[in-house]
């Protein structure tokens, strides 16, 4: 699944390549992805021209003179971009531009592709309830954030309204980082742990940002990430040996999912 590392190349690469591009043709495959009816849909953002592409958590928000396009992957898939003749067969959805390139889309399982009329976006309430994206956050946001919450530190990280971007791909050396077991609860996290857990949250993201995303993705051009099982620290890692104390790495069930922690850096006393 695509979390802040992948959505925010992705947005990067769009940014990079679509503004100033003009939506000439729409064709949706998968009507079921959008928010309104495709009529609709088609009118409101055909002759668009687009302006800035930004993301926040998961979402990737592309901004037109016409309006808003977002962007939820779901559980996968892949954005394109490629002359029109030679989009993939697999997609659900394209976008057809005025210099004879094609934006297509393609959910592995179902995705969200939704419109929102400009200075309406408050009102996208599956975007409005997103928490502050995890990679801008500072200490200080974050202790704000926990502030005599009860909920416990895992949990607290794969919420997309308390935090948005994190998901079980990198929650796992994000907490290996910070020194903190899975199940410990927020109020009991002393003001060192938080900001340790600030700095976690920057360095298990960051470098497969640097590296345009995890391995399982593509980018525009359809090239993978650069992160890969190598850069991972303990996640899916069972039985191996910790990179900080070689302590062999456990899987364990951590409420309705399963964690990986080396039980010595990261002990559930408090
Ligand atoms: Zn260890």
């Amino acid at each position: 699944m695509p979390e802040l590392p992948e959505i925010s190349a992705r947005s990067k690469e769009m940014k990079d390549t679509l503004v100033d591009k003009t939506i000439q043709h729409i064709e949706i495959l998968q009507p079921k992805s959008l928010n309104v009816p495709e009529k609709e849909f088609i009118r409101a953002l055909t002759g668009a021209t687009i302006c800035n592409v930004s993301s926040r958590g998961k979402w990737i928000f592309v901004e037109t003179d016409q309006g808003w396009l977002l962007l939820n992957l779901g559980m996968g898939g892949e954005i394109l971009l490629t002359p029109c003749d030679e989009q993939p067969e697999k997609r659900r959805l394209s976008f057809r531009f005025d210099d004879g390139t094609c934006l297509s889309i393609n959910f592995w399982w179902f995705g969200y592709v939704h419109y929102m009329p400009s200075g309406s976006l408050q009102e996208h309430k599956m975007t409005a309830k997103l928490g502050p994206q995890a990679i801008d956050l500072t200490a200080q946001d974050l202790k704000q954030i926990i502030a005599n919450r009860k909920a416990r530190v895992k949990s607290f990280l794969l919420d997309q309204s308390s935090i948005a971007g994190i998901g079980n791909a990198y929650v796992h050396d994000i907490l290996f980082l910070a020194k903190l077991h899975p199940l410990r609860t927020l109020n009991t996290l002393s003001q060192d742990e938080i900001e340790r857990l600030a700095g976690a949250i920057h360095a298990g993201l960051q470098p497969s940002i640097d590296k345009g995303g995890a391995f399982y993705e593509v980018n525009l051009q359809g090239e993978k990430g650069g992160f890969t099982m190598e850069d991972i620290l303990i996640g899916y890692k069972e039985g191996q040996p910790c990179p900080a104390c070689k302590t062999e790495i456990v899987k364990i069930k951590t409420g309705s999912t399963s964690s990986f922690i080396c039980p010595n850096c990261q002990p559930i006393d408090e």
